[in-house]
Formats: structure tokens, sequence, C-alpha cells
């Protein structure tokens, strides 16, 4: 056997030979690696990645949908360096501290309804588990054990732990691991891509809204909650649709006494436009689950605020009746405090009517995407924007996203649908830069 020198093989090999040998990426078929090489990152800085070879990379996607203000952005970095100082990390059951307390308070004031009681946890995924088991447990706690089914929508994608994964419907992830499942009904998207010729987003919504109701007056006994995307079903291609859908659904939630889990982890904190997706249907959820720009992008948090009704059910001198669920990093006092620094920033720099007048300009300058030949569906909500790409080629995405960093972007299509999700901060010549580098992309298919 030959004896492995470790300290020269670490300076001799690149730094992305060393991540395929020991670090299993997500959502990646490792031996495509082969061929097509890690981008190795070694710093960042506004809207951009900077790697080891001197290449710069424009974050079109907001590193999978997190960033909102930049990387290394330094306010919330001094937020965190001054939070070192004081206390890292305390445990969440019998101790308590002021970033966590602060948030949820601020969290509170800026929720739709009495949305008071905030539940946290690290990512996404654990914050639709709790949403589901708290919603089964409340019904359980009031007496109707037998609600113990949810249902979401088509296309819908909520994580991918078992529990997460059984409320998503995306076949690519999912049918793999059906047997590990519980089954849930995914009632027709109100997508309006799926609108008949000359049928309106709105009348199209309507009308999918008029399924949901058949199906939740059937059924709605054994049902515990319905859980959905608002306004754009993100990981499916960014499908968007009508306000009205979550307007009926609540509706309907409301008259047959099931829950409405909003999972607005992607589109929560101004991605849609307004701070929260469900302020344009001006509705209350049961359940509002956030991650991902909760932070900043910078830290894994994510939270599950409840409303006083579902927080009195387990409110009760027996421990049974509480809700016995943990996580080790639950409330994470760095995290929360690069939580209130982004807060701070949405407050400071009125993001919301900023990002309307970056809304405009990339629409302007985008009019040659609409119009080119190859693209269809061309949609935009808040600061998402979407668009079917016409291709034979069977891995558009692998091949999109290498011509994309020839361009300095980073563009990460979901099958044939290009998409930008830039952070926050972006400014017009990087919005330039992003739209000239797509038509390039798209001339040379
Ligand atoms: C990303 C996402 C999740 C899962 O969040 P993770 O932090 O990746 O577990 C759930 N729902 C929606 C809508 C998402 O976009």
């Amino acid at each position: 056997m030959t004896k492995i020198n470790h300290s020269t093989l670490v300076a001799t090999s690149s730094l992305q030979q060393r991540s395929l040998d020991t670090v299993w990426h997500p959502c990646t078929q490792m031996k495509q690696h082969e061929t097509c090489p890690l981008v190795p990152v070694v710093s960042g800085k506004g809207a951009w990645l900077h790697d080891a070879d001197g290449n710069h990379y424009l974050d079109a996607i907001s590193s999978w949908w997190v960033n909102l203000f930049g990387h290394s952005n330094s306010y919330i970095n001094a937020a965190i360096r001054d939070q070192l100082e004081k206390i890292e990390h305390v445990m969440l059951a019998g101790f308590t501290h002021e970033p966590v307390v602060t948030l949820s308070e601020r969290l509170k004031n800026m929720a739709p309804g009495s949305l008071g009681h905030c539940f946290y946890a690290s990512d996404g995924a654990s914050a639709i588990e709790i949403a589901l088991k708290m919603s089964f447990h409340y019904w359980l706690l009031r007496g109707q054990p037998q609600k113990s089914q949810f249902i979401s929508l088509q296309n819908d994608y909520h994580g991918e732990t078992l529990g997460a994964l059984s409320v998503t419907d995306v076949a690519i992830f999912k049918q793999m691991y059906a047997p590990l499942l519980r089954q849930c009904a995914h009632v027709p998207t109100p997508d309006w891509r799926y609108a008949e010729p000359g049928e309106s987003a709105q009348d199209y919504a309507i009308r999918i809204a008029a399924v949901l109701e058949q199906h939740v007056a059937e059924n709605h006994e054994q049902i515990a909650a319905l859980i959905l995307e608002p306004l754009v079903q993100g990981a499916t291609g960014m499908g968007m649709y009508h306000p009205i859908y979550l307007q009926r659904a609540r509706e309907i939630c409301n008259q047959y006494q099931i829950h409405l889990i909003a999972d607005e982890i992607a589109v929560g904190f101004g991605r849609t436009g307004t701070l929260f997706a469900c302020n344009q249907a001006d509705i209350t959820p049961d359940f509002l689950c956030l991650s991902k720009g909760l932070s900043g992008g910078y830290l894994p948090l994510s939270v599950v605020m409840a409303t006083d009704t579902v927080f009195q059910a387990f409110y009760d001198d027996k421990i049974a009746r509480a809700f016995l669920h943990s996580h080790s990093h639950t409330g994470n006092a760095l995290a929360c405090r690069a939580a209130l620094a982004t807060l701070d920033i949405f407050e400071q720099d009125q993001v919301i009517d900023t990002n309307k007048i970056k809304a405009a300009y990339l629409n302007k300058i985008a009019a040659p995407i609409t119009a080119h030949s190859k693209v269809t569906n061309f949609r935009n909500c808040g600061m998402i924007w979407a668009f079917e790409v016409e291709t034979k080629d069977a891995d558009f995405a692998a091949t999109c996203f290498q011509a994309g960093l020839k361009q300095q972007l980073l563009l990460r299509p979901l099958g044939t649908t290009i998409y930008f999700m830039p952070p926050y901060i972006i400014n017009e010549q990087e919005m330039d830069l992003l739209v000239n580098g797509t038509l390039q992309i798209l001339d040379s298919l």
C-alpha cells in the first residue's frame, strides 16, 4: 500500500478534486463532475461571487433563493460580529435571549393577522414538518384525531425530508421514495400556464378553486390542512398564479374547518413584490412558514408562525398537550441577529418600494427576451422572472448553466425554464449584464 503524504496531496490537488473526494454535493449526480467542473468560490461581495481562478459570477439566483442583500454585506456582518462577542448559541428550552425575542416581536408586527407565536427551526423542510405536526396535533387536541390528511397543490414543492416530501409534488424528487411517504392528494394547480386559450389568469384561478372546493367538501373530515406555495410555485419552474386563488382557498378552509399552511419559505420577505405573498390576497394563513431570506441568506434559520387560536389549544397543565418538538439549533442567536439586521435593511432602505423601480427597469430591458423566437411565457412577479426556452437539448439546464458561467452569470435553469431571482441590491448595470448575457445564451442555442 502506498503511503499518502497528506500535506503534499492537499497542496497539489485542486479544491475541486478535494471536494469531489469527500463532499457529497446536494441535488447532484456526482459522476457528472467528471466532465463538468465544480466552481471553487473563495469570496463574494454584493451580487458577485469570485472563484479561485479569478473569475467573477453574477449571482442571478441568490444562491438558491436565499440571499437578499448581497454577499458579505457589511451591515449584516457587523451585526453577527457583535453578537459573536455576546452569545453565539444557547438552547431555547428553559432559556431565552434578546435576539430571538426581538425577532419574534418584529415578525409578529410584520405578519398578517394574529400570527404571533414563533416556533423556530434551522431549515425550510423542518419548518414544514413542524407546521404539519402542529396542525394534526391541534385537531387531535380538539377531539378530531381523524383529521390526519394533508392536501397540497399539483407542482408544489415543500422540501425533501419525508414529511415535507409527502406534500411535495415533484416526481424526480419523490417517485423513488414513494414507499416511505404518506399519501397526499394534490389538487390542480392554479398556475396560469395551464389556462385554456383565451382564459384569463383570474378566471382560471377561480375555475380551479372550484375543484379545490369540491375535493375539500368531500374529504374535509379527514383533512387537517391545505398547504401551498402562495403566488409562485418555485421549484417546479416558477409557476405563477392569481391571488384570487388564495382568497378562495382561505374561504374554503374556513368553511370546511381545515387549516391553511402558507409556505412562504421562498416567496416571503419581498420576493413577490409585497413583504409576504399572502398580503396580495389580504389573507392570514393559520401557519406561516419562513426561511431562506429570513436571515438574509446568511445562516440556516426557519420559523413557523402560528395563530393565537392554535397556540391556545396547546396551552395546558398537561405536558402531553404541549408541542414536544425540538431542533438542537432552535432560535440560534447568531442567525437571529442576522435576521434582525436583514429586517433593519428592509426598513432603512425602503426595499419594497425600491424593488418596484428595479423590477420595472428589468422588465423594460428584458423586452428582447420576451420577443425572442425561442422564448415563451415570459413572466414576472415582484423580484422573480421566468420563461420557457424552446430546445431539443435533453440536458438544457446543464448546458445553460455552463453557458451562463461563460457570460459571468450564475443561472441554474429548472428543466427548460430560465429564471432570474437576483439579490435585491442588484443595480442597473448588473441587470444589463444579466439580460445581455442571457440573450447571448439564447442566440447561441
Ligand atoms: C426551499 C424550499 C423549502 C425547503 O427549504 P430547505 O431549507 O431547503 O429545507 C420548502 N418550501 C419551499 C417553497 C422552498 O422553496
